[in-house]
């Protein structure tokens, strides 16, 4: 079989620009090297605006129907237990909620929708980073659960393999640290936390920051980010490693207690950030092209509107004749910079701010009392809130 675009990876990324690009009537092919569901390190949150994009690719209703608690409050706590109030409406585009629901049950609607759009999907392939082009079309090649080697090719390949991105070249990219040490990512999903209906917390400790929200089954979804010396100090006794993360803050600790540990830990890292650098010939989407800080909470949005952005593209190019990779790949690149690389800087403002004690206490102080603040800041992770014609302001 000829295909138009090959996609690699089946996260929100893929499984948006398939769904999209089998819609405006082109051949997608989708190789995604897990069997789905499957779980997935992540906090699980899902902002306002992803629910536009479901919307879009018609998959709202299933994810309530899987159960997705509705969030209509996030807390962001100080390491000493203070905490401000940041409402989804602040955020609100259309929705005035976000949503939690696993990534097992999320990434599993949203290829079932791209699989009834009618996208080729082969679940259990992995890609490898062979890749070889010739008389404009792209030849890759991967393996069905370790064995068969196959071969597809396409004018266009997707690289939409998530971080660790199967073809891209992450030296751009930037290692984080706090106090010297790399920073890694633990998830688990937990029974029995009281108090959590409708809302979403986020907890800042020593070295580290953690999210806590209800997912379906009414479980609730606790994933954090710590150093790799903290790591270590807990030496695999993971009571420990929460008292030495989450229960250092007093908030957490309360909400903590009596909880019921419910499934198994995930871990990752160590955690990068910033935009990756494509291989020429491929188009690098979600976080494959740049990965965001967790702690903003938009990585899904990025992913779902990257892969939205790459099948307009893509689709348009289709339609104008020019299947060209490189040229496709420019335009994309282009608009994403344009759409998307405010958010970018506003974060690394923000990491620069939220790991430094003194200047994270004084920021805290300041949010508490003036809400405004607050909505700039929360506002500042996904648009750009200064208009470029309004900046420098003119003088009258
Ligand atoms: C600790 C942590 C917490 C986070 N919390 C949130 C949050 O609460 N809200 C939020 O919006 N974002 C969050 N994010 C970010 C979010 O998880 C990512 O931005 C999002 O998953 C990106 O989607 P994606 O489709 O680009 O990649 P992914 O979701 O990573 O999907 C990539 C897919 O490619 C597949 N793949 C990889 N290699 C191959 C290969 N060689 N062959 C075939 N398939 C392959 C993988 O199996 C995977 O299914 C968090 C990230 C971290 C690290």
């Amino acid at each position: 079989m000829r295909y138009d675009v090959i996609i690699i990876g089946a996260g929100p990324a893929g499984s948006t620009v398939s769904t999209l690009l089998a819609r405006a009537g082109l051949r997608a092919l989708l190789l995604e090297k897990s069997r789905f569901p499957r779980e997935k390190l992540c906090g699980e949150f899902i902002t306002p605006e992803c629910l536009n994009v479901f919307d879009r690719l018609d998959v709202s209703q299933r994810m309530f129907d899987a159960g997705a608690e509705i969030i209509n409050q996030w807390t962001l706590f100080a390491p000493d237990g203070r905490g401000v109030r940041v409402p989804m409406e602040w955020i609100a585009d259309g929705h005035n909620h976000a949503i939690g629901i696993s990534r097992a049950q999320m990434d599993l609607i949203l290829l079932d929708g791209a699989r009834q759009t009618g996208v080729d999907v082969r679940e259990g392939f992995r890609v490898s980073p062979r890749f070889h082009r010739e008389n404009g079309m792209s030849f890759i090649e991967g393996k069905t659960n370790g064995k068969t080697v196959e071969r597809f090719s396409a004018p266009v390949v997707v690289d939409a393999s998530g971080r660790n991105g199967v073809f891209s070249n992450r030296t751009a990219q930037r290692t984080s640290f706090i106090g010297g040490s790399r920073l890694f990512g633990c998830k688990i999903h937990l029974r029995a936390v009281e108090g959590m209906s409708g809302i979403g917390e986020l907890f800042f400790f020593r070295d580290g920051y953690g999210g806590m929200s209800g997912v379906e089954n009414g479980r609730a979804n606790l994933c954090f980010i710590t150093t790799e010396a903290t790591l270590r100090e807990a030496k695999g006794d993971r009571e420990k490693l929460l008292d030495l993360t989450m229960r250092s803050n007093p908030a957490a600790r309360r909400r903590l207690r009596g909880v019921v540990i419910d499934g198994e830990w995930l871990g990752s890292g160590p955690i990068t950030y910033g935009r990756q650098r494509s291989m020429p010939g491929v188009i690098s989407i979600g976080d494959a092209g740049a990965f965001i800080d967790p702690f903003t909470g938009s990585g899904i949005l990025l992913a779902l509107s990257s892969g939205e952005l790459a099948a307009e593209v893509i689709s348009q190019s289709f339609a104008e004749g020019v299947s060209d990779v490189d040229v496709i790949a420019k335009s994309y690149d282009q608009l994403y910079r344009a759409r998307f690389g405010w958010r970018f800087k506003a974060c690394a403002l923000l990491r620069a701010v939220a790991f430094k004690p003194a200047m994270r206490n004084a920021l805290v102080t300041a949010l508490c009392r003036y809400q405004s603040l607050a909505k700039l800041m929360a506002l500042s992770t996904r648009q750009k809130i200064i208009p470029c014609s309004s900046f420098p302001p003119q003088r009258r």
